[in-house]
């Protein structure tokens, strides 16, 4: 059988497929001691008991009781060891920037002007300032897509930005801000081309003024459902506003514009012991020519770098830059803390049964989605970054959460690596979906748009696989369909919220 080694201090490999009890394991000169599953480690030489188990280079852990040549490795014989320190952490501009560069340097998109990302597809956004309306705008959004959209050819779609905020909460808590400038930057959107539809009930805590702009919060751009007539009244108000926001946006065009207009995002969902070997490695590459290239990339997921953080400050550009990474991942840890729960609590039930025994092997998975380049920003969730190149998001690692968080932050385009399978996506933007193994993307051959599992067989190497990605994201930001597209699948804008709900 073919195991994958990461790093030369690497102690185990992991296996490619279900190993049988007394199977060699190829070019290792061991054989299996136990049945092993697909994607789960082998030990390549006797490990000790309190012995490190290395993998990627770093200790996973230490194991609980001797571990013979060939044995399985799992959550049950390692212990975790205990996270870095935060307080210590210093910026180690470390960073490195890719010189093995595309040609391809355009792209077409929506120009948004000189100061902002550029658009990846044209669609019309009705934004919401309160949960209680979003029934009647799914109703009048479907409404629009049948009756009103089939006029406007060149606008991709029409998107009910619901959500769960917005009233029945402590408006002016610590942490409020969280969900407030979420929605206050969804609202503002590249893809929205700047035509603003809100809907609000009218008399929420969240009011338009903390969402919108003087000159945005009028009657032209706002409609509140508490002075509409009757619910026939409210879908013909929706729509009539969303005819004249049509008639603008339809006049939009995609013109050749840089890579440097682009503010990108990346996250895994139902990672397994590949994530870190195939496809988030590949996301890397491609991420790393990117940001060389101008553009703006974005990682997050806090609970699943946290073990790898000391990693992510070497990486860090300036002072600064780690100064908001301490603050950020000190803010999470008490969040944490305040529950009771600790790190432990993520890899999920599937993560460990895919391979990952805790959350060190997750987060050093996690973390190779993004590449080797400096860390130019930290930034909080929901927040606008302020420069280009790549950038901490501090959001959970919850996939429904971690989306919205970074598509309120601007991107266009959100990559998504997955080993046990999702299917994931978002009306805003397209979700391009990765899958880590060849056995993936034969189960789920029309809902992933790329299979990094060429990586694992060795057919193709990290370099080739993210010159690969990164043409196919230049042609889905062009214009090309997600598979998520295609089936229209989408996910709720679910914003993060660590403030009281009342
Ligand atoms: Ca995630």
């Amino acid at each position: 059988m073919k195991a994958v080694k990461i790093s030369e201090r690497d102690n185990v490999a992991v296996v490619i497929a279900p190993t049988t009890k007394g199977e060699p394991i190829e070019g290792f000169g061991v054989c299996a001691l136990a049945d092993i599953p697909q994607g789960h480690k082998v030990a390549l030489r006797r490990i000790s008991k309190g012995e490190a188990v290395i993998r990627y280079g770093v200790t996973l852990g230490y194991a609980l009781e001797d571990i013979e040549a060939g044995g399985w490795i799992n959550e049950f014989n390692i212990e975790l060891p205990s996270s870095p320190a935060v307080s210590e952490l210093e910026a180690g501009r470390q960073g490195t920037v890719l010189t093995d560069l595309p040609e391809r340097r355009t792209w077409m998109g929506y120009d948004n002007g000189p100061d902002l990302p550029a658009g990846s597809r044209n669609i019309l956004g009705v934004v919401t300032s309160v949960q209680c309306v979003a029934g009647v705008v799914r109703n009048a959004v479907d409404t629009i897509r049948r009756e009103i959209l089939p006029d406007y050819p060149n606008v991709d779609g029409v998107a009910a930005v619901v959500h769960p905020y917005g009233c029945g909460v402590a408006i002016k808590a610590d942490n409020a801000e969280i969900p407030i400038r979420s929605v206050r930057n969804i609202a503002h959107h590249p893809n929205f081309g700047g035509q603003i539809l809100a809907v609000g009930l009218g008399c929420e805590k969240l009011t338009m003024d903390m969402i919108l702009t003087p000159e945005e919060n009028t009657p032209e751009n706002v409609i509140i459902l508490q002075e509409c007539q009757g619910y026939n009244g409210m879908i013909d108000a929706i729509c009539n506003a969303a005819r004249r926001k049509l008639e603008i946006l339809n006049r939009r065009k995609r013109v050749e514009l840089p890579v440097s207009k682009l503010r990108l995002g990346a996250q895994c969902g139902g990672s397994d012991a590949f994530s870190g070997v195939s496809a988030n490695p590949t996301i890397g590459y491609a991420f790393d020519m990117f940001a060389a290239l101008g553009a703006t990339v974005m990682f997050s997921e806090v609970t699943e770098v946290r073990d790898g953080i000391h990693i992510l400050a070497d990486r860090c550009q300036d002072e600064k830059t780690v100064e908001k990474l301490k603050k950020e991942i000190s803010w999470y840890d008490d969040y944490l803390a305040r529950s009771h729960v600790d790190r432990s609590a993520n890899p999920s039930p599937g993560n460990k049964k895919g391979g990952l025994s805790n959350i060190v092997e997750k987060a050093m998975g996690s973390i190779a989605k993004s590449g080797h380049s400096p860390i130019t920003e930290v930034i909080g969730p929901g927040e606008l970054p302020t420069c280009s190149g790549m950038v901490f998001a501090a959001t959970p690692a919850s996939d429904i959460v971690c989306g919205p968080s970074q598509l309120a932050s601007g991107i266009v385009l959100q990559l998504f690596s997955t080993g046990r399978g999702t299917p994931y996506g978002l009306q805003e933007i397209p979700v391009y979906k990765i899958c880590t193994q060849h056995s993936m993307k034969a189960q789920w051959p029309d809902l992933f748009d790329l299979d990094a599992g060429y990586v694992v067989t060795g057919e193709k190497t990290i370099p080739q696989m993210g010159h690969e990605l990164y043409n196919h994201m230049l042609d889905v930001v062009s214009g090309e369909k997600t598979a998520a597209e295609k089936y229209g699948i989408y996910n709720d804008f679910i914003v993060f919220n660590p403030a009281p709900i009342t």
